[in-house]
């Protein structure tokens, strides 16, 4: 098929977008949509009419992934999938993963609208709880997609409130077996996933289209003291065991841990430090610190990692407070797929669009979805490369512009044989 046809209704994106950023539980410009809230149902059954307006057979699995399928002329043949994530820390924008979700569904309707059905079926997904917001784990659904999170312990899951995943997703009509969600290998010919870059770089270079090809290693670490706490006047300083002491010295550690590692890819931050009571005239019983560490080299980022173990152990010791230290997460990096990278550079090229290899520092369902099927990512520019934020920006043409490259992009996957 010619793709000299090829059009992206530019206006019709932010006109989505738009929609599914009113199903909010904060009010605009900011967006709030965790998983199996209100908001969040209400999106699923937003985008799975529009899916089905499109002419897409809906699917969704037991941990709530929903599947969108373009069937093409040999639909034995496993499918191209594409897709990314609708769900909505606290207090964010409006493009962060919903950019891959309605994009690639305007990159389907774009290519339908050129005439003829892929080889290969194309496949939009959009993936369960990208964010860790209600579970604590980010990447639920792609992880159980790629097997890497076992199901029982995915369904015994807590949130703040005590709901567990297995009842909260039976409440949500997920009804069946987790240990179903898995993909079996071999079920995706390929994925990509077109997102925000979530960062400047994009932007800063003028640079319409970034090509990754790695994504970094994410690992989170929590650590908690604790001591017997006491009155601020009252216990005297030779006898205090002070959880806050070992706390504040790791925070330096685990800065100076990643400033050290030798390469500027290693990054780790303290991002929690709760203190309780947290009360000014009260010596701190627990302090709790939730460390995020990432590099795109596997073996480097966990040295770094134990390092930072080492030091929480000793300084817990040094101050003669009670030390637990928990491993949250220590995914491996994910390299991508050469020929997508290069498909994407050649869509980039048909389309009249700079083009830059690139590294993504956040993580994606990409991450997970690399150990089920190969897999490469599109980034847009996004302003500032501001996210997670209200202000979180990408502009109508960035977006179409990313959308046509999808398109392009699969069409040529899918016509792989
Ligand atoms: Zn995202």
């Amino acid at each position: 098929m010619d793709l000299d046809d090829l059009s992206i209704d530019e206006s019709r994106i932010g006109r989505e977008l738009s929609r599914l950023a009113e199903f909010s539980a904060a009010p605009a410009p900011a967006v709030t949509r965790v998983l199996f809230s209100p908001e969040d149902l209400a999106a699923r059954a937003y985008l799975s009419d529009l899916a089905a307006e499109a002419g897409l057979t809906v699917r969704t699995d037991a941990v709530g992934n929903l599947f969108m399928r373009w069937e093409g002329s040999q639909p034995d043949l496993p499918a191209v999938a594409t897709g990314s994530h609708c769900d909505a820390i606290p207090h964010s924008g409006q493009y962060d993963g919903t950019v891959g979700v309605l994009g690639g569904l305007e990159a389907i309707r774009a290519l339908q609208r050129c005439g003829s059905a892929p080889r290969r079926s194309i496949e939009l997904v959009m993936f369960t709880a990208e964010e860790p917001t209600r579970y604590g784990i980010g990447c639920l659904g792609s992880r159980l997609l790629a097997g890497v999170l076992e199901p029982a312990a995915a369904d015994a899951l807590k949130d703040a409130e005590g709901t567990t995943l297995a009842q909260l997703r039976a409440t949500a009509g997920c009804t069946g077996e987790l240990a179903s969600v898995e993909l079996a290998s071999g079920h995706y010919h390929r994925f990509v996933e077109l997102h925000i870059e979530q960062g400047p770089l994009l932007e800063r270079d003028g640079v319409d289209i970034g090509a990754v090809t790695a994504i970094a290693a994410p690992a989170a670490l929590r650590v908690k003291y604790g001591g017997p706490g006491g009155h601020a006047g009252a216990v005297l300083m030779v006898d205090r065991r002070d959880p806050l002491l070992p706390a504040a010295r790791l925070a330096l550690a685990v800065d100076r841990a990643a400033r050290e590692s030798g390469a500027p890819d290693t990054v780790a931050t303290v991002g929690v430090m709760d203190v309780h009571p947290r009360a000014i005239n009260s010596i701190p019983r627990e302090v709790t610190l939730e460390i995020d560490v990432r590099d795109i080299d596997g073996p480097r980022r966990d040295a770094v990692l134990e390092q930072i173990d080492a030091s929480a152990e000793q300084y817990g010791n040094d101050a003669r407070c009670m030390t637990a230290i928990e491993v949250l997460n220590a995914d491996p990096p994910a390299t991508c797929d050469k020929t997508i990278v290069a498909a994407i550079e050649a869509a980039a090229a048909a389309a009249g669009l700079s083009c830059q290899r690139m590294i993504s520092r956040a993580y994606h369902d990409s991450l997970f979805m690399s150990l089920a099927a190969p897999t490469a990512m599109i980034f847009i520019p996004c302003r500032e490369g501001i996210s997670h934020r209200p202000e979180e920006f990408a502009a109508p043409s960035a977006m179409a512009g990313g959308v046509e490259v999808l398109a392009r992009t699969l069409w040529q996957l899918a016509s792989e044989k």
